[in-house]
């Protein structure tokens, strides 16, 4: 199925509407339809983005989680992200205000996947809710994620 990244529509300041998984990243967005910025770091627009995004996260893990193949074709995927740390054999440590490495030492193929988003803080911040929202209850300690979903 198609991610909900791809299927969420987020209003811009204009009121033309783009899939929510283009603007992750983003500081502004220029319309491809009149041309238009907006600046998606001021209120209302920030909230609504950073809403719709952590809607898309929970609605593609419960997909997957009941086993279906979610494809994402726009932007950053953070829960491909962490089931491709898990199986290169990657733990992750979730708490309230950090995710880190668990578990073991970083092999040479977990550490590359971990590199991959703390040079950048918007996927740092994505793939940090999205641990967050697979964890679920979680109430500290060590997290093992499920399988990646064939
Ligand atoms: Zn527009």
């Amino acid at each position: 199925m198609k991610s909900w990244f791809d299927q969420l529509l987020f209003t811009l300041g204009c009121k033309h509407k783009v899939v929510v998984g283009g603007l992750q990243s983003k500081k502004t967005w220029r319309c491809e339809e009149c041309q238009e910025d907006t600046d998606l770091t001021k209120e209302p627009f920030h909230t609504k983005l950073v809403e719709l995004i952590d809607r898309a996260l929970q609605m593609d893990l419960k997909a997957k989680e009941e086993g279906k193949t979610v494809v994402r074709e726009s932007g950053f995927d953070p829960l491909d992200w962490i089931y491709r740390l898990q199986s290169a054999g990657g733990r992750l440590r979730v708490d309230a205000a950090n995710i880190s490495p668990g578990g073991q030492e970083l092999n040479e193929k977990t550490a590359a996947i971990w590199k991959e988003i703390q040079d950048d803080p918007a996927k740092w911040d994505l793939a940090h809710a999205a641990a967050r929202g697979a964890a679920g209850s979680f109430r500290g300690g060590y997290y093992d994620f499920p399988p990646y979903p064939s």
